[in-house]
């Protein structure tokens, strides 16, 4: 970002805030570098925001520019050493770049670095990016980062700060989102999702469109060329899980697609029941959207602890596993002797279904009958969202009969994908509107044939 935020004329600030709008989209580690014309000053730290950063950290970032990263690992460990903004000098003065998504090239272009004898210290595909910037070709910084956009493939939604410029840039597939909009007391911003433009009190925010390069200027973001866009593959988990619920993209409010998920499922898939209720907080929007088309009352039939984190942001099974137990209580003042429907947005392991299960039976519900808004996840993503390996997804292995047996509901039904896409297209999502569901169907928009998996590039 660039520019004045709440009366601070510190970009760093102003970013800070902005990340914690973004904190459910990363919780390993966060970082902010900021700069002043002069120079580049970067801070980082591991576990949430509110962690990495004490207020004299924030205060220490001095400048009217400014870019920040919230991390959830696609490629490398969550160490200190894959946190970002990644930062390095460069002939053409310093530079800090962070990423949203996964270059299903990295291993390709990682090792034509290191035969060259480029030195690497992290095993992050970011680091990859940023060395292939400081070494690019061009006059300017949008030639070079356009120049290295041709030879990236994968998800990169991307921000670039010099000691006297911000840039965002996005894949030509537009996998993940990233908007842009112009700051209320002058200046611009970009981020991954507009609820954090709006935290920052935007107004008129828009999608970067697909293999675009925006420069962050004091008078709102300007196009600064780019190249080709592809056939547009928006990734369709964003819908599902990974978005919060007041963000925009595409045209679609997150909450409306996930409430017409659930409308579908429960036109596909309805239950003899006698309330529908959601898993918090990711499955509210579906719960809602089911409920309200099957005429069934929505009540809330779980207690959250809600400072716990993302159960799949711990990066081990054994910590997923235990996450899911000190995370959820169930209520039996709602469940007791009724015949509950639970929607969830998505199963992907199958860790956490099961424990719901039972939690609810525990509190006395007389029948579960699990609902779940989007279709089998039976395909690893190489493009940004971490499923683990193919063999861990459990649609994979089991088919729906096996894994209701599992999980031990009475009933189980997904969404089908025919219904979630008619349901996106309801929501807004119209013509020119193109979404990856690789996860679903297998059908990768590129070739995923290259990727190196989450930790291919791990010394030990
Ligand atoms: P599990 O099936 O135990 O892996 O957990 C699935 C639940 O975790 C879903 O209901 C989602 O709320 C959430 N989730 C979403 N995306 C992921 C992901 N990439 N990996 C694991 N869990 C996810």
């Amino acid at each position: 970002m660039r520019g004045r935020c709440g009366g601070t004329s510190d970009a760093a600030r102003a970013a800070f805030y902005a990340l914690f709008s973004l904190q459910h989209r990363g919780q390993e580690s966060a970082g902010l570098a900021s700069a002043d014309g002069r120079g580049v000053r970067v801070h980082k730290g591991l576990g949430l925001v509110s962690r990495a950063f004490s207020e004299a950290d924030v205060e220490a970032l001095t400048g009217g520019l400014a870019i920040g990263h919230a991390r959830y690992s696609t490629t490398g460990e969550p160490s200190l050493r894959n946190a970002q903004p990644f930062y390095v000098e460069t002939m053409h003065g310093p530079l800090a770049l962070a990423h949203n998504g996964n270059l299903v090239n990295a291993a390709e272009l990682r090792r034509a670095m290191l035969e060259r004898g480029v030195g690497l210290a992290s095993s992050s595909d970011t680091e990859v990016m940023v060395m292939m910037l400081a070494a690019a070709r061009g006059d300017s910084w949008p030639e070079r980062i356009a120049s290295c956009m041709r030879s990236w493939r994968g998800a990169f939604s991307f921000v670039v700060l010099t000691r006297d410029a911000a840039y965002a840039a996005r894949d030509p597939w537009g996998f993940r989102p990233l908007c842009a909009a112009r700051l209320p007391g002058g200046g611009s911003a970009a981020a991954s999702e507009s609820c954090a433009l709006l935290t920052l009190g935007c107004a008129a925010v828009y999608d970067v469109g697909p293999g675009r390069v925006v420069e962050l200027s004091p008078d709102g973001p300007v196009d600064r060329g780019g190249v080709d866009a592809e056939p547009s593959a928006s990734c369709v988990f964003e819908y599902v899980y990974f978005s919060r619920p007041d963000s925009v993209w595409n045209g679609v409010p997150v909450h409306e697609a996930r409430k017409r998920f659930g409308a579908a499922l429960a036109l596909e898939s309805p239950a003899d029941a006698d309330l529908v209720i959601a898993v918090p907080d990711s499955s509210i929007s579906a719960a809602i959207g089911y409920a309200q088309a099957s005429g069934l009352p929505y009540d809330e039939g779980f207690a959250k602890s809600r400072y716990i984190g993302r159960t799949f942001i711990q990066p081990t099974q054994a910590l997923r596993d235990q996450g899911v137990a000190l995370k959820f209580n169930a209520m039996p003042a709602a469940v007791r002797g009724r015949r509950v429907v639970v929607v969830d947005d998505s199963i992907v392991r199958g860790t956490t279904t099961g424990p719901l299960v039972r939690l609810l039976r525990e509190a006395g519900a007389a029948e579960v009958h699990v609902r779940i808004a989007c279709p089998p996840i039976r395909y690893p993503c190489y493009m940004g969202v971490d499923m683990g390996p193919a063999d861990g997804l459990v649609a994979r292995r089991l088919s729906v009969e096996e894994i209701r047996e599992a999980v031990g509901a009475d009933s189980l039904a997904y969404l089908s994908l025919d219904g979630m896409t008619r349901a996106l297209a309801e929501a807004g999502g119209g013509a020119g509107f193109g979404f990856c569901s690789a996860c679903f169907s297998g059908d990768y928009p590129i070739d995923v044939g290259g990727a190196a998996g989450k930790n291919g590039f791990e010394v030990i």
